[in-house]
This record gives C-alpha cells, structure tokens and sequence, in this order.
C-alpha cells in the first residue's frame, strides 16, 4: 500500500493520494477528496444512518479533536441531512457550547462521563440502531454468528438496568461503568454505545455491532445456529479492527458523496 487514507482527518494534499493502493501500486478505487475533521464526521454519521443509526433525533456522536475541544453532532438534524458545518465544536469539561449554529444534546453529559473516564476514546457513537435495541431490551449479548460480526474487535458489554435516560448523571455514570475497557455496551431497553480510536474505527465498529444484533436475530429466528468459534473470532475480529477493512469506509463514503455532494459544505 503506498499511500493510505490520513487517518488524522486532515487536508490531503490531492484528491489521487487518498485511494488505497494494493502493494503493486494499483489504486483500489477513486480516492476520497481531502477531508477535514468535520468533514469526516459528518460522513460517519450519513454512513452509520444507512447501516441502521437512524432513530430520530435520537443519536449523538462525540469526536476529540487535538486542541481537546469535542466536535459533537447537533441535536436537531437527523444523521441523513447533517453537513460538516452544522456540527458543534464543545468544551466537555463543563459541556459549553464552543461554536456552531444549533444547539447540543442533553445528553452530552453521557459524552461528559465517557471521556472523562477513558482518555483513549477518540470517537463516541450513541443510537438506537433496531436490532441493538431488540438485544438490549432482551437484556442479553447476542452470540457472534458472521465474519462481519467479529470486527467490533472486542467485547460487547451490557448494561442490565435500565435507570432512565442517558441525560441523567447517574446513568450516563453506569454506562461507562457497564463499558469498561470494551469497544462497546448494550444498554437495557435503550440502545449502544459504540467508542472507538477514530472516525475509521468508529464506523467499523459500529456497523459490526449492528450487523451482530441483525444476523443473531435471523439465526435466532430460524430456530438458532452454531456461533464462530471464540478463537477465529478474536483473532480474525482483532485484526480487521486495528487495521481497518480496507476501503470499506471510503466506499460508502463515495455512496454518500453521489447522494449529496453537499454533505461536505
Ligand atoms: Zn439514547
């Protein structure tokens, strides 16, 4: 591979130097425009709307940034219209509002409580994707059934209780608990939350979980299956997870980029 993605997010220097190249030097695909922070924060959140993290308004995506203010998704837009300028830059130590045009969740304090917590987490995804829910309120993990299922990379952890909103201190407080040092956690007749290094990581772990809550809910369905040995899991999920599956974030990123070009306005 001669020259990979800026996993940094920021400006590449031409449009040609972001295709992913097979060791001959063969690009895989068009590369990617360069793309700045908030522009690749507002294709994970139009990918992730595809793969299932679509509930309303209920979502929230936290991204650190390295001057270690947060860029935060607004409340008010769905995932499927958000461009790079409507998200909001915030100070988490206190959740004021930085800049940008719209307004923040209340629950930003869960995005609070998280990175206080785990200093290594640089993307946070919060939904109410369906079939993580229909786990989640069955207060159970599901089996891990499909290849795709490995890439969370990790543990899949569980919040057994559910104490109202994440709005609420206490709850956000138990999430992060209920996470510890997973990738991420189910939480009871609620929804995930997904945490990650970066914006890649965050959009492979995310679908994975979802993916694992779709395919175990047909299996299920059918009368059950035989779940993947938890060796060829985790040694096959681990990899994809430090190195990416790759140009899968760059595909759907195109697939949006042809929707709406003006997600990177
Ligand atoms: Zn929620």
């Amino acid at each position: 591979m001669s020259r990979s993605i800026d996993r940094r997010g920021e400006p590449l220097e031409s449009p040609d130097s972001a295709a992913w190249h097979n060791e001959a030097g063969r690009p895989m695909a068009p590369g990617l425009p360069g793309l700045d922070a908030r522009a690749e924060l507002a294709l994970l959140a139009r990918i992730l709307f595809r793969e299932g993290y679509d509930e309303n308004l209920a979502g929230h995506i936290s991204a650190k940034q390295p001057d270690g203010t947060f860029l935060v998704t607004p409340y008010g837009l769905t995932w499927d219209e958000l461009r790079a300028s409507d998200l909001m830059r915030v100070d988490l130590e206190n959740g004021k509002v930085l800049e940008g045009k719209w307004t923040v969740t209340v629950a930003i304090e869960l995005h609070v409580e998280l990175h206080r917590a785990r200093s290594d987490i640089g993307v946070a995804v919060h939904n109410h994707p369906r079939f993580a829910t229909v786990w989640a309120a069955r207060h159970q993990v599901p089996p891990i059934y499909d290849q795709t299922s490995t890439m969370l990379g990790g543990p899949l952890a569980l919040l057994d209780e559910y104490g109202g909103g994440v709005r609420e201190t206490s709850q956000s407080q138990a999430a992060v608990r209920a996470l510890g040092d997973a990738q991420a956690v189910l939480l009871a007749n609620h929804g995930v939350l997904v945490v990650a290094r970066d914006v890649r990581q965050a959009y492979l772990r995310s679908i994975a979980v979802e993916r694992r809550c779709r395919i175990a809910w047909y299996v299920e369905a059918l009368g059950g299956g035989t779940p993947m040995r938890d060796e060829v899991a985790t040694v096959g999920g681990r990899m994809m997870d430090e190195n990416g599956w790759p140009g899968s974030f760059e595909a759907l990123a195109r697939r949006e980029l042809r929707r709406d070009p003006s997600v990177l306005e």
